[in-house]
């Protein structure tokens, strides 16, 4: 069993959204150079993708999943995280195409009880209808583990995408991970980027990386 370990840097959450647009906004996205406004840096963030912004429906293309469903999923998840949705409601209209087609495309999403449209979210879309009891399934290898600490919001997911990326396709990785936002992160992000959530109790999260590219 392999273990590593992230130095505890304990960043404010909307500290770290702050500069991701500060860094993003108005920039292109790396695939099709569309223009991204603040709603689509908070979007690329939220997936992960920081490092090379992208436009919600390249990230799509990328990730290999059908865009309106992840639309949903992302709406859904991002907008009942308070430090996102603060950073989506303050996000600065001028850097829109009028109207934002992203503030069209979520705005239901402002309305839902972030933990109910989450529950339902979990049920109707996992294979199975519910997620599978931890620990990991007793036919996979050891898992490679890694404490992520009390890292929330943006850092967790970025982290995560970042080793999982360094890591060979079907791998399965234990997450341990405190922040209070990780049951709904990571089961939500791992839904949304394809790969398979395996169990999950919190502080500990089993996952097996996606096998197609
Ligand atoms: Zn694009
Ligand atoms: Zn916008």
């Amino acid at each position: 069993m392999e273990f590593h370990s992230f130095p505890m840097n304990k960043v404010l959450e909307s500290r770290q959204l702050e500069e991701a647009l500060a860094r993003w906004a108005g920039s292109s996205c790396s695939d099709c150079g569309a223009r991204l406004c603040d709603h689509g840096v908070l979007c690329a963030v939220a997936l992960g993708l920081k490092d090379r912004p992208r436009c919600l429906s390249c990230a799509a293309n990328g990730l290999n999943r059908d865009l309106s469903t992840m639309s949903q999923h992302l709406g859904r998840w991002l907008l009942g995280k308070d430090c996102y949705k603060k950073a989506w409601i303050l996000a600065d209209s001028t850097r829109c195409e009028v109207p934002c087609s992203l503030v069209g495309l979520f705005a239901g999403c402002l309305e839902l009880d972030s933990e109910d449209s989450f529950a339902n979210d979990l049920s109707d879309s996992s294979p199975g209808g519910m997620v599978p009891k931890f620990p990991v399934a007793q036919d996979d290898s050891p898992p490679h583990v890694y404490d992520f600490g009390d890292l929330g919001c943006g850092d967790l997911i970025l982290e995560l995408r970042r080793i999982l990326r360094e890591l060979g396709p079907g791998v399965v990785v234990r997450v341990l991970a405190t922040d209070p936002g990780a049951p709904q992160d990571i089961p939500a992000w791992v839904r949304m980027t394809g790969h398979t959530l395996l169990g999950a109790a919190h502080p500990v999260y089993d996952l097996r990386k996606r096998t197609d590219p």
